[in-house]
């Protein structure tokens, strides 16, 4: 195996191959031999695609031998998360209810990833639906963190976090309806973006909370995810909640990604350093102080509203599930109840049969809070509570370019720790759920390691589209440090 090529980051290993120096062919089969020697024990991936990644690679390979123009990711080995609809391979969402489901067309995001020349070679696990903090909850298999096999490497897109921390692809893509994607970088020592809602095309994500859900990027530093998003960013007819370049202009996220921001103003939020664990909180401290060395100006700020986050959340969330999830009824696709005695049966065994347990839990809370009679009191009240967290966010950005915060109170847990008592779990995303109750970008950025090595994250929140600038600012942080540089022992 080329342990080179594995080294390489996104943006290094797609000059080489332009420039013919490595072939994608040897970077996809130095994949593969990673992932045979790897996955065994990772579990990231649902399905891998090892002949057609190659023939991909190889058809790559000859349009740069014969001069022709290839796209921005052109031969690279990337992975996306099994919520997000192919027509190569099953789109499983990590359920037995979809287990073998085959979709008839590609998620916009695939499209791009697929016009972009990138080698997509397998579909990452995840909590079932995405609902979860571990990946624990995928119906189809376990997912354990590269930096520490007898721990969790958080969730929902466990599996794309683990399928790059492993080595195993250059980048993934994830969704992030609460956390999803920023939680599990920062328990995997990646960088991890979610994008602001709307920025990135939804079209083929297999829906959770659609006013929350946004598809981002897993990749090991600023620069890669930079040219990730440029691929997969951008207005797209087919989802009306993504935005035209006239609302909110798109941006070349690479082009100036050296540049240090002058002037930055960083917001914290003292009180919210309180729940985290003090190591987790020390290196976040140690992260702001960089900045300031940098130049940056530290603004201490309130946010009131921030407490209520979850509790709006798992209204909101549940509520906009279980409508979402009406469609999983056995008639239409997916898995269906053998011998129904009527209709009914058909409808009601088949959901019993193959979702699993926390979903029905998120189905039964969401129908219930949407019910007659308790619409107003639960459902209507926590829309209206998340109009007050997005002023919280509306203010910060009046005195500040972005907030900085810890991505998640501890580092990665133990496979268990948290699966008996879902209040705990739902705990691990109380910093990154309010940024998808307002909307926001925010990226996590690996900030240090905790005693038992493990990888801490540092989240920069920002206001709307201004995904160019955090990730300008996530690069001014990895210029005097080498922590994005650090990789698990496999
Ligand atoms: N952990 C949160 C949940 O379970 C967020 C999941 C996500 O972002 N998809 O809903």
């Amino acid at each position: 195996m080329n342990e080179e090529i594995l080294k390489l980051n996104c943006n290094q290993l797609r000059e080489k191959i332009r420039k013919g120096e490595i072939k994608s062919v040897e970077a996809v089969q130095t994949v593969f031999t990673q992932i045979e020697r790897c996955e065994a024990k990772i579990g990231a991936f649902l399905s891998t695609f090892k002949d057609e990644s190659l023939k991909k690679a190889a058809e790559v390979d000859a349009k740069i031998a014969n001069g022709e123009n290839v796209g921005a990711l052109a031969g690279v080995p990337v992975a996306v998360k099994d919520n997000m609809c192919t027509t190569f391979g099953a789109t499983t969402c990590g359920s037995k209810i979809l287990e073998n489901f085959h979709s008839p067309y590609n998620a916009t995001v695939i499209e791009k990833l697929l016009a972009a020349d990138a080698v997509i070679v397998g579909k990452t696990n995840l909590d079932e639906f995405a609902m979860g903090s571990s990946t624990e909850n995928s119906g189809l298999k376990k997912t354990l963190n590269p930096w520490d096999l007898s721990r969790v490497p958080g969730g929902s897109s466990g599996g794309s976090a683990a399928a790059v921390a492993g080595q195993m692809c250059f980048a993934s893509l994830g969704s992030d309806t609460g956390g999803s994607i920023r939680q599990p970088a920062s328990f995997c020592g990646l960088v991890g973006l979610k994008p602001t809602y709307g920025r990135v095309s939804r079209y083929g994500l297999v829906a959770y909370g659609s006013s929350l859900d946004q598809i981002g990027p897993f990749a090991k530093n600023a620069a890669d995810c930079a040219l990730m998003l440029n691929v997969i960013a951008g207005h797209d007819e087919k989802d009306s909640t993504s935005v035209d370049e006239k609302t909110a202009a798109l941006n070349d996220y690479l082009v100036n990604i050296e540049k240090h921001i002058e002037g930055l103003k960083i917001a914290v939020v003292p009180q919210l350093f309180e729940g985290a664990d003090s190591e987790v909180v020390a290196a976040v401290k140690n992260a702001i102080e960089i900045y300031k060395k940098l130049g940056a100006q530290i603004v201490e700020i309130q946010m009131p509203y921030f407490e209520y986050s979850i509790a709006a959340y798992y209204l909101i969330a549940t509520a906009e599930a279980s409508s979402n999830l009406a469609r999983y009824d056995g008639v239409h696709y997916g898995y269906r109840t053998k011998n129904p005695s009527d209709y009914i049966e058909v409808y009601s065994k088949s959901r019993a049969e193959a979702l699993g347990s926390e979903v029905k839990r998120r189905i039964m809370l969401g129908t219930y809070a949407l019910s007659s009679g308790y619409y107003d009191a639960y459902y209507l009240k926590a829309l209206k509570v998340r109009n007050l967290i997005r002023s919280d966010f509306t203010a910060a950005f009046q005195k500040a370019d972005c907030i900085m915060m810890p991505t998640s109170p501890t580092t990665a847990f133990k496979v268990g720790e948290k699966t008996a008592d879902p209040l705990q779990m739902y705990l691990s995303d109380v910093y990154t759920i309010a940024v998808n109750l307002a909307g926001v970008p925010a990226v996590s950025i690996p900030c240090g390691f905790d005693n038992k090595n493990l990888p801490i994250g540092l989240q920069i929140i920002g206001s709307n589209f201004t995904e160019e600038k955090l990730l300008r600012i996530a690069k001014m942080f990895e210029t005097q440090t080498e922590y994005h540089n650090r990789k698990p022992q496999l």
